[in-house]
């Protein structure tokens, strides 16, 4: 059992810890000064990849092809780079214990590390159906995924089942995601979900109906309305069955479950002030706790654009977040400061060839347009959320980069839309900035 020391510590070894250790490069570190503790074995990487192409049939991505910070165009920091830089990368080791008022964190093997300003970037952790008590929902062949070794195993599931059986419960991100992955190996996919659409947090039905009917020509069956209930297995324990709640059964390989994530703060629940499921932090990424922040999908933060608090699961928000937080720490340092974190809310997400992008917040009326009868091969179709006669979100499907760059702006600067009718507003071409 030893005992550490550093200026700065980063907990956890994600995408916001990778874009925390770049930002602290650039911004002037000592060898020796930063340590990043991390329960999984592999140096920081663009998680999105998992869902993606980390499982497609041909030339699949395996690291170090994705560590961070390729995803945003950047250098990708190998284990290599992190000792380069004097950067000390603890991997596969999990931090059981946290003292905020002592300043340490102590692994499962005893170890205790020391921080002068520590930076809580643990993620989350996927939703499993037997945390809600759903029987057999623990059998060999369902899986999940959050991590590169859920993928690799599920990758062996995949090449283990050639034409095999997937269900995969859940219709968010994850549920859509590995359905055309899993379509794209030639499983015999079917999706279920309860709600009426899928992704019913950001779609409106008319979106959703695209990409389902997408979805059904691709042969995906999809069956709504009711949920899992239930799992029979073989003699070896494997799942074979998926049993639903309104008395259908599926058969099942493998069954992929995506419904939700849990951010990762049992440690420092009690010590940290939480809201929203998150640690509450300011506009600088800081907790209630000095020298401690907490950045990506466990911070809680000031979302001025709508002056409300919020947590954000995706990726955008984890790499800028974790540039704030360094930011922050070093301005304090050199006796500066910067400016308060104004982030617009930006979502994307890609299957098959298709690739939509969302900023802003969907709140309002949806005015969709294209969507209708939209071409399958080169899908084009958008929708403004207009509220109070303004543009607060706005979405697109396959938009080029200089389209997208146009929609951000409509959906941050709030484009007033009173003087277009709706009528003018359904047709508007993406490009324009309203
Ligand atoms: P994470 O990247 O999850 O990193 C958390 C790290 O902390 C992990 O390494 C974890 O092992 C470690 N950790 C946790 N607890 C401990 C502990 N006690 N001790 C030591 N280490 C610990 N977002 C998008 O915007 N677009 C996408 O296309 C997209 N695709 C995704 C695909 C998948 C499969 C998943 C799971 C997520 C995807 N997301 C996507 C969401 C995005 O990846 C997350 O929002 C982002 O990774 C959050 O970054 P983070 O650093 O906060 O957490
Ligand atoms: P999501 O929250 O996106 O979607 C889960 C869906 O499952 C929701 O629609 C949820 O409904 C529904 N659901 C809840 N309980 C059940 C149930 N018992 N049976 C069936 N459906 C149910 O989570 P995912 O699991 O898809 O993703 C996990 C994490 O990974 C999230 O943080 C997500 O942001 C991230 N991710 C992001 C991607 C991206 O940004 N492109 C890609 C992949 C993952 P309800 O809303 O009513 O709870």
């Amino acid at each position: 059992m030893a005992e550490k020391s550093y200026k700065y510590i980063i907990l956890g070894g994600g995408v916001a810890a990778g874009y925390a250790a770049r930002e602290f490069v650039q911004q002037g570190l000592q060898a020796g000064e930063l340590a990043i503790i991390s329960k999984e074995p592999a140096a920081p990487y663009e998680r999105p990849a998992l869902s993606k192409a980390y499982l497609f049939p041909e030339s699949p991505a395996r690291l170090p092809g994705f560590h961070t910070c390729v995803g945003s165009g950047g250098e990708r920091q190998t284990p290599q780079w992190y000792s380069e830089k004097g950067i000390d990368l603890v991997l596969d080791t999990e931090v059981v214990e946290a003292s905020v008022a002592q300043k340490s964190l102590k692994t499962a093997s005893g170890d205790v590390y020391k921080y002068g300003a520590l930076i809580i970037a643990t993620g989350a952790t996927f939703i499993k159906l037997s945390d809600f008590g759903t029987p057999g929902a623990d059998a060999k062949g369902i899986y999940h995924l959050r991590e590169v070794e859920d993928a690799t195993a599920l990758y062996e599931a995949i090449k283990a089942n050639p034409n095999g059986n997937a269900v995969c419960v859940g219709g968010g991100y994850i549920g859509l995601e590995l359905a055309a992955v899993l379509n794209m190996n030639k499983m015999k996919v079917t999706m279920v979900y309860p709600e009426p659409f899928c992704m019913p947090r950001l779609f409106v039905s008319e979106i959703a109906a695209f990409y389902e009917g997408y979805y059904k020509e691709k042969g995906i069956e999809i069956v709504k309305g009711t949920v899992a209930s239930g799992f029979e297995s073989n003699e070896h324990g494997e799942v074979k069955v998926v049993k639903l709640k309104d008395g259908r059964e599926l058969p099942a390989d493998i069954v992929i479950v995506g419904v939700g994530a849990r951010p990762n703060i049992g440690l420092f629940k009690d010590q940290l002030t939480v809201e929203k499921g998150g640690f509450k932090v300011d506009g600088f990424f800081k907790t209630s706790a000095e020298n401690v922040y907490a950045v990506g999908d466990v911070a809680t933060f000031p979302l001025k654009l709508y002056n409300e608090l919020r947590r954000v699961e995706h990726v955008d928000h984890a790499r800028k977040s974790a540039i704030q937080a360094v930011q922050t720490i070093k301005a304090a340092e050199a006796g500066t400061s910067v400016e308060e974190y104004d982030y617009l809310p930006y979502f994307y997400s890609r299957a098959f060839s298709l690739s939509w992008q969302f900023y802003g917040d969907n709140v309002g009326d949806a005015v969709v347009w294209g969507a209708k009868g939209a071409d399958k091969v080169n899908a084009k179709f958008g929708a403004y959320w207009v509220k109070d006669g303004k543009v607060m979100g706005a979405f697109l499907e396959g938009g080029s980069a200089d389209e997208n760059k146009a929609l951000a702006t409509a959906a941050r600067n709030q484009v007033p839309v009173l003087g277009l009718d709706r009528q003018e507003l359904l047709f508007l071409p993406p490009s324009s900035t309203v």
